[in-house]
């Protein structure tokens, strides 16, 4: 069995450690942040200092997919978030009242989920980790360098292992990047002699004002849809653990009148302007409103014509590729991603050039689809946000892939076989061209969607209602 280096300590690292250390490998895991999971899942939320993850308190969501991942690679952690206190969702709960066949299917199953707010989760993993014999958790330990060995390509560095701010080496037979969104990675492979990574990155164009809330005691839950889009902002709620939620409203960053939504009083008249959300705001508020913006969209491959810059070490998750967040993906990809690192190690270790092709093959085939889906998906809504404000007419494409789009969009709305088939994409178990290559699957959204209009607009505030109440 392998020594293996995590750099990172968030989710997606100690989730690629557990799965490593699972099949038997030594795992070590450097971790910037000093300080160690809380003793409770509420003491996560409330007092875990968490520097590095400029998100830790921004609304999170597992999705369906990541559960699967959870159950068959890391049960362990998935009992975790349980005790926690961790809240089964059920992702087909929106089912508009226009689908006639609201019958149960027998593997309707595979669409509920186990999710929480961020802090909850990521304790969930860190307390699975630190019973876990094989995973040696390091935290207080910032990476500074690389460590290279024997080169098996010409000209291309191996990494060997890490060496921390003290000055520490710690040597691996496979480094593992999970340093997030913001990882030094392709800087400290060129210090160490590599070729530049390719790398695409750009802001992903949305800010975020989010408020979160608590049940109180004998008062509802809200019973709002996940999102809508409401003209030129887009609004979203989540539910999390202990009768917990978050509301969010997000929007274009270039929007400057919408920075407002940072003052509670303003967010809270836009929100009570939305009617389908406006009981969302009927709990105890747990924090102000949490802004965030500058968020990028970054793509990075080591492969680079052809041949990797550097071999003996692997991205994954957001030190790979990171995206607008507000579809709720980052932490199921991440999982699959490290599910799949786990089978490439199985096969490919210890074959430093094999390696690097066959992770990179395994990326490019089973992620980078789905980082290029979410990227185009932002750059659609952003096209239409900007229309709005601007108050142009918003443009329709007419390419025959936009029109099955809007009509799936439309059909999902009385067809449950194609509201599912969306669901299977929003909780990432297929991408859309897998849904539209199922026999007969295009022919049915068609058919269904024929003579029926595109759904009304989500009621809320016209533009000018919104600068309005925003002023
Ligand atoms: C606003 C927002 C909302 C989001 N909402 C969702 C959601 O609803 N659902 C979802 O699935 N995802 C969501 N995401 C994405 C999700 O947060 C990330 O996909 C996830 O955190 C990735 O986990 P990770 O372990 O790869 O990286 P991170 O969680 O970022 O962890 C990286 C770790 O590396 C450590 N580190 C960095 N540099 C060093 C160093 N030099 N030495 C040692 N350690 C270092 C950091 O301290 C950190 O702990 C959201 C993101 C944002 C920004």
């Amino acid at each position: 069995m392998a020594e293996i280096l995590v750099l990172g300590g968030g989710v997606c690292g100690l989730g690629t450690a557990l799965m490593l250390a699972h099949d038997g490998h030594e795992v070590t895991v450097l971790e910037r942040d000093p300080q160690p999971p809380p003793a409770s899942a509420g003491e996560a939320w409330q007092a875990w200092e968490r520097r590095g993850v400029a998100q830790f308190h921004q609304p999170h969501f597992v999705q369906a997919r990541g559960r699967h991942v959870l159950d068959t690679e890391l049960p362990d952690v998935r009992d975790a978030l349980l005790a926690a206190g961790a809240v089964w969702v059920d992702q087909l709960g929106d089912l508009p009242s226009t689908v006639e066949d609201r019958a149960a299917r027998p593997d309707d199953d595979r669409f509920r989920t186990i999710t929480g707010r961020r802090p909850v989760v990521e304790y969930a993993f860190a307390r699975a980790a630190q019973d876990e014999p094989r995973v040696d958790v390091r935290r207080g330990v910032t990476v500074t360098d690389l460590v290279t060995g024997t080169s098996t390509l010409s000209g291309v560095p191996h990494v060997a292992g890490g060496r921390t701010a003290a000055g520490d080496v710690v040597r691996a037979d496979l480094v593992v990047d999970a340093m997030g969104r913001r990882s030094v990675v392709p800087r400290l492979l060129e210090a160490a002699g590599a070729r530049p990574c390719y790398e695409e990155a750009e802001d992903c164009g949305f800010m975020y004002f989010t408020r979160y809330f608590q049940r109180r005691a004998g008062g509802p839950r809200p019973a709002t849809p996940f999102v809508s889009a409401v003209g030129s902002f887009s609004i979203l709620t989540l539910p999390s653990d202990r009768d917990t939620w978050s509301l969010t409203v997000f929007a274009s960053s270039h929007d400057r009148p919408l920075t407002r939504l940072r003052h509670t009083d303003r967010w809270t008249a836009v929100v009570a302007a939305c009617p389908r959300y406006a009981d969302a705001l009927d709990g105890e508020p747990l924090t102000d409103v949490l802004p965030m913006s500058g968020v990028i969209d970054r793509y990075r491959r080591l492969a680079v014509d052809g041949t990797p810059v550097a071999t003996g070490i692997a991205l994954v998750a957001d030190a790979w590729a990171c995206t607008n967040p507000s579809v709720g993906r980052g932490i199921t990809l991440g999982l699959m991603h490290a599910a799949r690192l786990r089978e490439v190690v199985r096969t490919e270790l210890g074959k430093p050039a094999v390696f690097a092709d066959a992770w990179d093959a395994a990326t490019e085939s089973d992620l980078t689809p789905w980082y290029r889906f979410t990227v185009q998906g932002d750059r659609a809504r952003l096209a239409q946000i900007d229309a709005l404000r601007e108050g142009r007419e918003v443009e329709v494409p007419a390419d025959p892939r936009s029109t099955l789009v809007r009509s799936m969009f439309v059909a999902m709305r009385y067809d449950a076989d194609v509201y599912c088939a969306v669901t299977e994409v929003g909780s990432c178990q297929a991408l859309p061209q897998e849904v539209f290559d199922r026999p007969g699957m295009v022919d049915r959204i068609m058919a269904v969607a024929r003579g029926r209009k595109a759904p009304p607009a989500a009621p809320g505030p016209t533009r000018a209602e919104l600068l309005a109440l925003l002023s």
